[in-house]
């Protein structure tokens, strides 16, 4: 099973149902409560592999009588950040939720530009030429944001029949 690799199709259903259980069982691990604002927030995300604007989250939740004020959203977004279940993709403005929940990580993003779908890829920003960069000038690199902007395969695809 091949998670992050939201480009391919895959078994969405169960995708969205792991994710879901991974955050269950992280929270309860480590006594965290996952409330059921911040769970649906999680499954709203987990929805697509796109990016979605707090305020559409929002308006998401207003629609289903869980919150109509912002502090609410932020603060469901903020948890969910900072427990690395959801990413905030800085370029879009946007979250999308984690494809690689319950582990440590630093991702980095493939943005489509023309559908907002994003993948995400696990990276250490410490290997590589950016990480033998920053040792040579003696930059040690806390956290780095890594977002790439293109083209997804099933938007090539689109063009390529029009
Ligand atoms: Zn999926
Ligand atoms: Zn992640
Ligand atoms: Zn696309």
């Amino acid at each position: 099973m091949s998670r992050g690799i939201s480009f391919e199709k895959h078994d969405h259903a169960s995708c969205v149902n792991e994710a879901l259980d991974v955050a269950d069982q992280f929270c309860k691990a480590h006594k965290l409560q996952l409330t059921k604002v911040r769970r649906r927030v999680l499954e709203i995300l987990l929805g697509q592999h796109k990016a979605i604007g707090a305020y559409d989250i929002l308006a998401q939740l207003k629609a289903e009588g869980l919150g109509s004020q912002p502090p609410v959203v932020y603060r469901a977004l903020d948890f969910l950040v900072s427990h690395n279940f959801v990413h905030k993709v800085e370029k879009l403005n946007a979250y999308v939720a984690c494809s690689h929940s319950g582990q440590h990580h630093s991702p980095a993003f493939m943005i489509c530009r023309m559908c907002d779908a994003v993948a995400e890829m696990q990276t250490s920003p410490k290997a590589g030429v950016f990480g033998a960069t920053a040792r040579e000038i003696g930059f040690e690199i806390e956290n780095a944001v890594i977002e790439a902007e293109g083209i997804c395969p099933s938007c090539q695809k689109d063009d390529a029949a029009q």
